[in-house]
C-alpha cells in the first residue's frame, strides 16, 4: 500500500511521456508516492485541464537518469491506480521500420510485440492466476480522439502501427532492423512493453501515441548515417509542440464514461478458484 489509499481519486487521466512534456500543463501539486511496487520514475505532478484532473509522470525520470531497461513499469502504473486515473496516455520516440512511415510523422499504436527481456511485467504474480487478455491492447476510444487530436492539427498520421518492443539501451544492428521489417513490425521502440501491458492488467484504458524519429538502421539508405540519440531528440523535439497541442486538444474530449471494453478484458480472466 502507498501513501495514497486505493479508493481516493486524485486524477482522471494519467500521461507518461518525455520530461519534455512537463511545460504542456501548469502545476497544480507534486506528489511522492510509494508504491507496493517501489517509487515511480519521479514525483507525480497533478495538473489541471479542459476540466480534467491529469497524473503526469516523466518515464525516464525528469533529468533523464532512467535507461529503458531499468523504469520502475510496475510501480508508474501502480501509481496512476492509486491515483485513481481511469486512462493512461502515452507519448514515445519509435524508429520506423518501413520507408513509407516517415520520419517526423506520427503514430497511434494498434499492436505491440515484445522481445524485451528481463522485466517485471504482471500485477498477478502470487496467489491469483490469473490471464487477461491482450488481444487488443489499446483503447479503441483513446486511439480515436487522438487520431481527430492529429488529424486537427495537420499531423501526417498513421493509425495502424505494430510497435516492436527491445530492451535497449542499444540501438538495432541492421540485420535485426531487416528482420524485424520483414517480420511486418512498423515502427521499434524501448518503452512500450511492460506499460500497455499493465495498464490492461489494471483495467485502465491505454493509448501508446509516437513520434516518429528515425528510419531504424537497417532502412535507411546505405549511405545514410546510423540515428544517433541526439539526432532522435532533435526530431523528437521538432515535433514535440505538435504532439503536445495534441493531446491538450484530446483532453478536454475524452467522455467521462467509457464505452470501450478494456476493462472488461478481466472479466473471466481468473484460474484460481475462490473457494
Ligand atoms: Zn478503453
Amino acid at each position: 500500500m502507498g501513501i495514497l489509499m486505493d479508493s481516493k481519486k486524485v486524477a482522471d487521466i494519467g500521461i507518461i511521456g518525455g520530461s519534455g512534456m512537463y511545460s504542456m500543463l501548469s502545476t497544480v501539486d507534486e506528489i511522492q508516492i510509494e508504491t507496493r511496487y517501489g517509487r515511480p520514475s519521479d514525483k507525480v505532478v497533478i495538473s489541471e485541464y479542459g476540466g480534467k484532473r491529469i497524473a503526469f509522470i516523466p518515464r525516464h525520470g525528469r533529468k533523464h537518469t532512467i535507461p529503458p531497461h531499468r523504469v520502475p513499469y510496475m510501480a508508474n502504473m501502480q501509481a496512476m491506480k492509486e491515483l485513481g486515473v481511469s486512462r493512461v496516455i502515452s507519448t514515445n520516440a519509435v524508429g520506423s521500420l518501413r520507408k513509407d512511415y516517415k520520419p517526423g510523422e506520427f503514430v497511434i499504436f494498434d499492436q505491440f510485440v515484445n522481445m524485451a527481456q528481463g522485466r517485471a511485467d504482471t500485477i498477478f504474480d502470487s496467489e491469483r492466476v490469473v490471464h487477461v487478455s491482450m488481444a487488443d491492447p489499446y483503447c479503441p476510444e483513446l486511439r480515436r480522439v487522438c487520431a481527430e487530436a492529429l488529424k486537427g492539427r495537420g499531423a501526417e498520421y498513421h493509425e495502424s502501427c505494430t510497435v516492436l518492443v527491445i530492451n535497449g539501451p542499444r540501438f538495432s544492428t541492421k540485420a535485426e532492423s531487416r528482420f524485424f521489417s520483414s517480420n511486418h513490425m512498423d515502427v521499434i521502440n524501448m518503452t512500450q512493453y511492460p506499460e500497455a501491458a499493465l495498464a490492461r492488467e489494471h483495467g485502465i484504458c491505454y493509448l501508446g501515441v509516437g513520434v516518429i524519429t528515425d528510419y531504424d538502421a537497417g532502412i535507411a539508405e546505405d549511405d545514410a548515417p546510423p540515428a544517433s540519440f541526439d539526432m532522435i531528440n532533435k526530431i523528437f523535439d521538432q515535433n514535440s509542440e505538435t504532439l503536445k497541442s495534441a493531446i491538450t486538444d484530446m483532453l478536454p474530449k475524452i467522455s467521462d464514461t467509457k464505452g470501450c471494453s478494456c476493462s472488461a478484458s478481466l472479466n473471466g480472466a481468473q484460474a484460481t478458484k475462490t473457494e
